[in-house]
């Protein structure tokens, strides 16, 4: 199937914005924790670990930003807009909703496959 250069640029932004959000919330995170005094570097260190943590680990971000980058890694594959469930063709339509969807409409509706992060070791 050929890919639209539309979706491969709405899941490149997508990407961007996702990775940004990350980016901006450990510097905010930075920022908090520089105004603290020396000696609790320890603590602080602790509690940069303990922000940074709950932020990587948010599942909807992270989710999001996993589908993306396998929708990407399929483009470059060339795969992309095949159903990992089934192998049909993906609706054009089902793809502009959204450009990381990885399964058909029928799939979707079945639930055969809830994530798509198989780059996402
Ligand atoms: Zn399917």
């Amino acid at each position: 199937m050929e890919t639209s250069p539309i979706l491969r640029q709405q899941l490149l932004a997508r990407r961007d914005e996702l990775i940004k959000r990350y980016h901006d919330a450990i510097e905010a995170v930075d920022r908090e924790l520089d105004h603290r005094e020396l000696e609790e570097a320890a603590v602080v260190t602790e509690h940069w670990d303990e922000r940074v943590i709950s932020l990587l680990s948010d599942p909807d971000v992270l989710h999001e930003l996993a589908a993306v980058l396998a929708a990407l890694a399929r483009i470059e594959a060339g795969t992309f807009g095949t159903c990992l469930a089934c192998g049909c063709p993906i609706d054009r339509d089902v793809l502009e909703a959204d450009p990381a969807a990885s399964c058909c409409g029928d799939c979707e509706i079945t639930g055969e496959i809830h994530t798509s992060g198989e780059s996402w070791a």
